[in-house]
């Protein structure tokens, strides 16, 4: 693909904007200093008026055709002056320049933010807009004067008052990629605190937000640096650090270098808020700033090796919030969602490696497979600092920022500068894993997996397939990406020893169980004695698992059906003993074992329509939000519109009147829970209500209302309909979440047959091509388990209950 990097190698941008947010319209003049390689040179401009281009101070010819801005007669030159006057909208799709919109004492707050990662900058300015064209940044911005008005970019501002005007004028960047260039317009406020290491950090929130919660997200970043300071072996090379929580955001955050930007319920954490709650922003705070090395201070020259940044930052947040809040056992997290989560995504026929080949922007968006850049990718980390060990890993990490700061690297630069720190060779290793899809399942050949023969584990429902990896040894920890086949007697002998385990050998022989039970190497039948082993177990993680057991299960039977009323009783009979000891409330002194162990067992339970805990439930129900018990909110939520589903129109109040993220989403989850055909069309009618759900939120609402079997059908039918205004309105990276998501849920032959007529024609859509490809392999794979074990799971169902 044609690289505008190879005809215009800018040096240093001058950016002069001036902004209005009323008028929606920006108005700049680009000054680009930098290398000319070629007589035309090129730059990446899409929705932009260009008006005027100089070069060397001198007009220019120059075209444009709304996405390309092109320069001819241009003197090959190291030092090539460029100047580009031009105008461009502000648009509210989420990407390059845009708004968002809050509500505050009545009237409506308007902001201005950006996104460009991946290809948005271009949306914004005319720029080289390639991540290997680093150059340093010098930004004025003007604005209408408003009272209270707050404007943010990259690096620290001086102001200066026009009358009817200001502008601010920002210290230049250092050396950095276009797609980490942000700003930020309107009214917030925020908090300051400086760290050990003398940085200082300021969160913001919209004034509708209250200000104390952003005193989470500030502790959890001032000691994310202070831990990446002491571990990367480069101090945090900016001089301030700034958060905003953003009411309109596509993705969960944006690791802007020194500006980073997030989804609210991402970022804030209001003063009645649950553990769930604070470890999902502790995780994505210090995933944000570990990028501010890991992609911001050193980038990936292509776009190919995104799975780089997202990898390493994907792992590195556990290792922080492990370091700064260890009772939180934030690796367990991992273990059951993401590497989980990875397993199931990567054993299908089609799914992309980690490392893929790139091409065009469409591509771009759909490389954000998080199951796989992310979570997969992590794995394979761990699985490589654990093989080198943490301090080992440092030394490789800080060689690798100090070599390549402020320039652009490829995953073999990383490889060599991890190799004289191993004791084995990371880059064959690392290789072998993440330019080839899949993983193997494994089968002992002797002496505890000494000899072990290997195949490709897949989940359509065919064999698997020959192929093997390289893997040094086998082990029964959670850092190895493959699947153990244990036979019966394996199994039985590790079950009958499962308390001395370590937790982490635990969670493996569940999850592989779990997915050999769906490859169907083993009928799903033996999950339902298995899940009873557990019915005395206290660790979370392990009743997280068993949870996915009797998920597993459910997908077998119709809703509703004799067989589901069984399960249901089967899997109260599960919960019974354990809920009953450690009760329904949050108890003085509960420790964050407790506290997660009680969430796993009251979901259960909620599954089971146990309407006499329900009762005792909804004493606890209160109509102020903020005085029941945050760990338990949702599931008085829920319990409550299970026996009084006329309070739907209270949670649909509440849902629009409350501003703290966590609480808004506990009633609108309850209220699409509703079965009661009324009170469900209420909250049906808010999916493409934009005034009411936000775009970006606008899939939750989707996929709570696809959850509920009485609404299930009428939703897909629903986005069949709608295709054109998601398409538009949902952002170029979750348009694939649709395939994959509904997928996921299907179970018959007739959901196969929808999905087919309504995805089909859009196979060869880059967007969507590959997660309609595997969402079709794996309901028909799902189809054909149902047909083939479904008496099986019903018989052994029968005798349990
Ligand atoms: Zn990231």
């Amino acid at each position: 693909m044609e690289r505008f990097l190879d005809y215009f190698v800018p040096d240093h941008y001058n950016l002069d904007l001036s902004i209005d947010k009323f008028k929606k319209t920006i108005e700049g003049k680009v000054n680009v200093v930098g290398k000319a390689l070629n007589e035309t040179i090129k730059f990446h401009a899409v929705g932009l008026k260009i008006s005027k281009v100089m070069v060397n101070g001198k007009d220019a010819e120059f075209k444009t055709d709304g996405q390309v801005l092109e320069v001819y007669n241009v003197f090959l030159s190291s030092a090539v002056d460029i100047i580009i006057e031009y105008s461009g909208t502000l648009n509210d799709n989420m990407e390059g320049a845009y708004l968002s919109t809050y509500e505050y004492e009545g009237r409506k707050e308007i902001i201005v933010t950006t996104q460009f990662e991946s290809h948005y900058a271009r949306e914004a300015f005319p720029c080289v807009d390639e991540p290997a064209a680093k150059a340093t940044f010098h930004l004025s911005i003007k604005i209408p004067k408003q009272e209270g008005e707050i404007v943010l970019s990259n690096m620290p501002s001086s102001k200066v008052d026009l009358g009817e005007y200001e502008r601010y004028n920002f210290a230049s960047t250092p050396k950095m990629s276009t797609y980490l260039l942000a700003w930020v317009i309107g009214r917030f406020h925020g908090k300051t605190v400086k760290n050990k290491h003398g940085v200082e950090i300021t969160t913001y929130c919209a004034l509708n937000q209250d200000v104390d919660s952003v005193d989470f997200a500030n502790e959890i970043a001032a000691k994310s640096l202070e831990f990446y300071d002491d571990n990367f072996g480069v101090k945090y090379p900016l001089w301030k650090l700034d958060q905003v929580a953003l009411p309109d955001f596509e993705a969960g955050a944006m690791e802007n270098w020194g500006l980073v930007t997030y989804r609210e319920s991402m970022l804030l954490v209001g003063k009645v808020a649950s553990l769930g709650a604070k470890k999902a922003v502790a995780v994505t705070v210090a995933h944000e700033l570990s990028h501010q090395w890991f992609g911001d201070l050193v980038t990936m020259e292509w776009w190919d090796d995104l799975w780089l940044n997202e990898s390493f930052a994907s792992v590195m947040e556990y290792y922080a919030v492990d370091a700064i809040h260890p009772e939180y056992k934030i690796f367990e997290s991992f273990f059951t969602s993401d590497c989980y989560a990875a397993l199931l995504r990567d054993a299908h026929l089609g799914v992309q490696s980690v490392h893929q080949d790139v091409k065009t922007p469409e591509e771009i968006a759909t490389l954000f497979d998080g199951a796989i850049v992310y979570a997969k990718g992590a794995r394979l980390m761990l699985m490589t600092i654990r093989l080198m060990g943490w301090k080992n890993f440092c030394k490789g990490i800080s060689d690798y920022f100090e070599k390549f700061k402020y320039q652009n690297a490829v995953g073999d630069d990383l490889w060599n500068s991890l190799k004289p720190y191993a004791d084995f060779d990371p880059k064959k290793l690392m290789h072998a894993f993440i330019d080839k899809p899949g993983y193997p399942v494994i089968t002992n050949e002797g002496e505890n997996f000494k000899k072990f023969s290997q195949k490709r584990f897949i989940l359509d429902g065919g064999p698997m397939k020959e192929e093997s990896w390289p893997i040094p040894e086998v082990m029964e920890d959670m850092s190895g990406h493959y699947v153990l086949n244990l036979s019966e007697t394996e199994f039985k002998e590790r079950l009958e020893k499962f308390d001395k385990l370590e937790l982490e050998e635990k969670l493996r022989l569940l999850i592989d169980r779990d997915l050999i039970t769906q490859s169907g190497l083993q009928s799903a039948a033996s999950l339902v004695p298995l899940a009873l082993e557990f019915k005395d177990e206290d660790a979370p993680a392990v009743w997280n698992k068993v949870a996915a057991l009797v998920g597993n299960l459910k997908i077998y039977f119709n809703s509703e059906s004799p067989e589901e009323k069984m399960l249901k009783k089967y899997t109260l009979k599960l919960v019974d003993k354990k809920l009953a000891e450690v009760g329904m409330k949050t108890r003085k002194g509960d420790d964050e074992d407790t506290i997660r162990l009680r969430a796993n067992l009251m979901g259960l339970d909620y599954f089971a329509e146990d309407v006499e805990r329900f009762k005792e439930l909804i004493k606890l129900y209160d109509t102020n939000a903020e005085k029941m018990d945050p760990e338990i909110r949702d599931d008085i939520l829920g319990a409550k519109v299970y026996l009084e589903p006329e309070v739907i129109d209270e949670y649909l109040e509440k849902y629009k009147t409350i501003a703290d993220p966590d609480i808004k989403f506990d009633y609108l989850a309850a209220a699409a829970l509703v079965k009661d055909e009324k009170q469900l069309e209420k909250v049906f009618a808010l999916l493409g209500d934009y005034e009411v759900v936000k775009p970006q939120d606008q899939l939750y609402l989707f996929i709570y209302l696809y959850r509920n079997p009485k609404t299930k059908a009428r939703t897909f039918e629903w986005m069949t309909k709608n295709w054109e205004s998601i398409k538009g309105t949902g952002g170029e990276k979750t348009l694939s979440d649709y395939p994959m998501l509904t997928a996921r849920l299907m179970r018959t032959e007739e959901e196969l047959e929808k999905y087919v007529k309504f995805f089909g024609p859009m196979r060869d859509e880059p967007a969507v091509s590959r997660a309609i490809m595997i969402g079709e392999n794996e309901i028909k794979a799902r189809v054909k388990m149902i047909k083939k074990y479904r008496e099986a799971v019903a018989k052994e169902l029968e005798k349990y209950i």
